[in-house]
């Protein structure tokens, strides 16, 4: 029993050495990425061999064929996550409990990153001097926009199967968690289907862990190609946008994460904001929630001591239907818009705009780019033009980088504070105090989540500090 448990420590510390190493690799393969997509894209002209082969070939190529690997793993993933996380906590009271509180905190921290978003678009004027109402109307029939009414009709699958095997997100959540509490409610005359998903659950995890492997590599190709096309000339007009939206941002992330982690999580947000930083980084350099799932849950679980029941249920769930960075964007870009042709808002569009961009920022799909295409339902509702879209496009992948480091730093934090909330923050873990029974701890925590252990997550207080963060 003893050289079990001594075995698996020195696994956990094998990995964790491992971790280290990769989080290093991505940062540098960012900087890298940076720095020489910004030299190709002053010294290589487009259209030239060398573009051709190496931006628009080899980085290409290796860059999609990353996101490709990260997105096949995210529909199993996030299916098995969510069943084996709903059946963990889906004693009834609990899962009640969790998943109420993290649906209402992901709700009030985007419509709030709105409110904000649409401030200080009022003080900046990004769309003032600006004149969009000349431009000739340009073809936006790819960004459809879909009504309030069927953004919500549309999270009920007609076929699960059809949802999983198209990815659409929300359904694959609602059915995942239908499926995680009924199996949890009928106990152990369903032990094997339980076992199954606990045990397909590792091996996605396995796979995950094999993927980020190549990650360095992917983040590279992404982030050079992306410097070499955009430059940075190419973002100049649009730089009151890209500003505000930053601003923004860097708002919710400073004052209102820095606020809640304080109050709620009762965290030192400094500590907590520096152990999101790679998590943060990798969401920036591939423009995915969903691919950024895997790292950000590990890190909640071995650097920030949540426990993994409560992340593996709360993470998913918040890279498809928490998007405060794509909401703070959504804000900007109405103002933008609105100034650019001229057109008046009123306070009830205001209002119009904090419900339609939360209602998107749920319907929002954590991949690339997916924000500003539900920006079509936002303008729709308040009759600006679709074609103020397409302005926005051109620096979408600009702003997309840093809207998807806070739509994963949100739910990392709403996260924290749901597991404050119910006993399962190891606060030994979050101030780097480990000891023996801490990595135990946690190794039995995912050992129980694996197997589809589902005691009360109140068993865990015998095993998880939660002494106040000094
Ligand atoms: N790229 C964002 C994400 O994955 C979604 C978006 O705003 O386009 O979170």
């Amino acid at each position: 029993m003893k050289s079990t448990s001594k075995q698996s420590e020195q696994t956990t510390n094998q990995r964790n050495k491992a971790f280290i190493g990769l989080t290093g690799w991505i940062f540098i393969a960012l900087i890298l990425g940076i720095i020489i997509g910004i030299v190709f894209n002053y010294t290589v002209p487009s259209g030239s061999d060398f573009d051709n082969i190496v931006v628009n070939g080899i980085f290409y190529v290796l860059g999609q064929g990353f996101i490709r690997l990260m997105q096949m793993l995210v529909a199993p993933l996030v299916f098995c996550s969510i069943v084996c996380g709903a059946a963990a906590i889906g004693n009834g009271k609990t899962l009640g409990r969790v998943g109420g509180l993290t649906i209402v905190l992901y709700i009030i921290t985007t419509a709030v990153a709105v409110c904000m978003a649409l401030v200080i678009a009022q003080f900046i004027q990004p769309g003032v001097g600006l004149d969009l109402s000349s431009i000739h109307s340009v073809d936006t029939t790819s960004t459809q926009s879909t009504s309030v009414a069927d953004t919500i009709l549309n999270i009920i699958p007609t076929n699960a199967f059809n949802a999983l095997s198209s990815g659409s997100m929300l359904q694959i959540i609602f059915f995942a968690l239908i499926l995680g509490v009924i199996l949890a409610q009928l106990g152990d005359r369903v032990s094997t289907v339980r076992r199954f998903f606990s045990q397909f659950n590792e091996v996605m995890m396995s796979m995950v862990t094999l993927v980020l492997r190549v990650a360095p590599i992917g983040v590279f190709c992404l982030i050079s190609r992306t410097f070499a096309h955009l430059g940075l000339d190419a973002i100049v007009p649009m730089l009151k946008f890209v500003g505000g939206t930053y601003l923004g941002l860097a708002f919710q992330l400073c004052v209102v994460y820095m606020v809640l982690l304080r109050v709620f999580a009762r965290l030192n947000p400094f500590r907590f904001l520096k152990k999101m930083l790679p998590v943060m980084g990798f969401a920036f350099s591939t423009s995915s929630s969903n691919a950024t799932i895997p790292l950000n849950i590990n890190t909640l679980e071995k650097k920030v001591g949540v426990n993994p029941k409560i992340a593996s249920f709360t993470i998913p769930l918040g890279a498809t239907i928490n998007m405060d960075g794509t909401a703070i964007m959504q804000g900007v870009a109405v103002v933008f818009v609105a100034q650019a042709f001229g057109i008046p808002l009123g306070p009830m569009e205001y209002m119009t705009v904090i419900l339609t961009a939360t209602l998107a920022s749920i319907g929002t799909a954590g991949v690339p780019g997916v924000g500003t295409i539900m920006l079509a339902m936002v303008f729709d509702a308040v009759g600006l033009p679709a074609e103020g879209i397409s302005m926005i496009m051109g620096v979408d992948r600009i702003v997309d980088m840093g809207r998807t480091a806070i739509n994963v730093t949100g739910d990392a934090v709403v996260t924290a504070i749901v597991a404050r909330a119910n006993k399962a923050l190891n606060t030994d873990v979050f101030n780097d105090i480990v000891t023996d029974q801490n990595v135990e701890a946690q190794e039995e925590q995912r050992a129980a989540l694996e197997q589809g252990d589902l005691d009360a997550l109140s068993d865990n207080e015998t095993t998880v500090s939660d002494k106040e963060e000094d």
